[in-house]
């Protein structure tokens, strides 16, 4: 036992005294661990593993009196903080070295209200919980494309998906936050409470305070018809080509990622085509059924796709379709832009990218960003890039550390070339840690107000482990 008052935990900027860990301990319902537990070394990890840094407290919150303390506890002891919601952020802001860490994994609270078409869901949830507990009642959020995913920095920086032209970003279907503020103060943020908060909200990331639970708007989505199409690299660019005329015309109710991957040798893809760099399209339908193989048909026609596995199946199965090839635990380094459109140029280079998809973990994709999302206007919300039209990024992951320089130099060289071609900024979601430029090129029309808005709620930058946005 350490006597009171001896220094137990060395922070870059104060020496924490045993005693008011203690005191931070005591006010806990959830577990406080620290470099000595056995819980630590799992828990300090997050999904990507080039970041290995170690915290000095992570506090795994279970309600919303523990958030408040230990954000009391951070900011009156002057700690570094990281809040972790899923932990899948690339660049590792969910964690640091020194400071405190909450983690809300332990927050998985959900309820559904099936007449109101509403989900209430808390800061630790996954999009996985969330489609789960809403697909037994016939209803869905947009939300990504993989359902390890944390529900917490995906909306709040945005979220794009396969529900992105149907039913728009998950940031505009967030109704109401329940949000603890960097002065421990509990506040409600929706249309009509602490409106500039709720504007922040969406597209602003975790600049502005701890969102203990979101309420989110819910749409009829039970069976879609959908699934991914491949075409072999020789077809990829008039495949590509196509997809940007048919994507400009579809239905709102149709949308189709377009992607470069490696085959997983495995059911239910052709032996002939595993391991193999494809170009493919992962298909939503969320209209009538009946008008599914009329709507979808096109792009399963054009140039003999080498795999067609669309077809009708539950919303989940759709969501959680690439998990397997999205584990955690391996080296990432991702580069990302929006797009206004995809030229010839953009198409030819995206191509050479593709073919040189390193493994089946990483890829090149092709968010469209139109539809519903498009009808939100560049103001609305914080998320302004309301005319691009795609969101692409280029990802390379590998269990091998080694690899990873050569694999780097593969994303960066592609992301140079296409670079010129961007709308400005990127996908704040899809950033690595690139520096502020890079996260105010994010929200061109958006970054003042945003700093304002920082100003207002977190003066001094409590909450600065993240696509920081600066007080004003
Ligand atoms: C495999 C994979 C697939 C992805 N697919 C998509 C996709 O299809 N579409 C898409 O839009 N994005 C996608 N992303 C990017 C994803 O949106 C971001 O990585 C996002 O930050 C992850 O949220 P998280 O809660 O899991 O991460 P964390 O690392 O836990 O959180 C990231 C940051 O968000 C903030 N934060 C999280 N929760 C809260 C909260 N409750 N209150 C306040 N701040 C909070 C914190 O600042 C934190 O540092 C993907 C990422 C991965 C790794």
């Amino acid at each position: 036992m350490i006597p009171s008052g001896q220094v137990i935990y060395k922070l870059p900027m104060i020496a924490l005294k045993e005693i008011a860990v203690q005191e931070f301990h005591s006010s806990l319902r959830g577990e406080l661990i620290g470099p000595a537990d056995a819980a630590y070394e799992e828990a300090r990890k997050v999904f990507n593993a080039m970041i290995d840094r170690r915290p000095g407290l992570i506090v795994r919150c279970v309600d919303v009196a523990d958030v408040i303390s230990a954000v009391n506890f951070a900011r009156e002891e002057n700690l570094l903080l990281s809040v972790r919601g899923g932990g899948h952020g690339v660049p590792g802001f969910a964690t640091n070295d020194d400071g405190l860490v909450i983690d809300l994994s332990r927050m998985k609270g959900i309820r559904v209200d099936p007449q109101g078409r509403t989900v209430r869901a808390q800061g630790g949830c996954t999009w996985g919980d969330v489609d789960h507990a809403t697909h037994a009642f016939g209803l869905a959020c947009p939300g990504g494309v993989v359902s390890t995913t944390g529900i917490g920095g995906l909306c709040l920086g945005g979220g794009i998906g396969h529900l992105t032209r149907p039913f728009g970003l998950a940031c505009d279907n967030i109704i109401s936050a329940d949000v603890v503020t960097a002065e421990g103060k509990f506040v409600v943020a929706n249309e009509k409470e602490n409106g500039d908060l709720f504007w922040a909200l969406r597209g602003g990331g975790g600049n502005f305070g701890i969102v203990i639970s979101f309420e989110f708007r819910l749409h009829p989505v039970s069976t879609i018809y959908g699934g991914p199409i491949f075409w072999t690299l020789d077809r990829a660019a008039a495949a590509m080509k196509f997809y940007r005329e048919f994507i400009a015309r579809a239905p709102e109710d149709l949308n189709v990622i377009f992607a470069f991957m490696v085959v997983p040798p495995g059911e239910p893809f052709p032996e002939h085509l595993h391991n193999k760099n494809v170009a493919a399209a992962a298909v939503c339908y969320v209209g009538p059924m009946d008008k599914a193989e009329q709507v979808v048909r096109p792009l399963k026609e054009f140039g003999l796709p080498a795999f067609d596995g669309t077809g009708p199946l539950p919303f989940p199965l759709l969501q959680s379709g690439f998990d397997a090839i999205a584990p955690p635990g391996l080296h990432n380094y991702w580069k990302a832009d929006f797009l206004l459109e995809l030229s010839d140029d953009v198409v030819a280079e995206f191509v050479s990218c593709g073919a040189g998809v390193p493994n089946i973990f990483s890829g090149a994709h092709m968010f469209p960003v139109s539809g519903v999302a498009h009808r939100v206007g560049k103001n609305e919300t914080a998320w302004s890039y309301r005319d691009a039209n795609f969101s692409h990024v280029i990802f390379a992951l590998d269990s091998d550390r080694a690899a990873m320089p050569g694999h780097t130099e593969w994303v960066r060289r592609h992301w140079d070339a296409l670079h010129p071609y961007s709308a400005g900024g990127a996908y704040v979601n899809f950033l690595m840690d690139e520096g502020e430029d890079r996260v105010a090129a994010s929200y061109p029309d958006n970054y003042q107000r945003l700093r304002e808005v920082k100003r207002k709620y977190d003066p001094g930058n409590l909450f600065r482990m993240n696509q920081n946005i600066k007080p004003a």
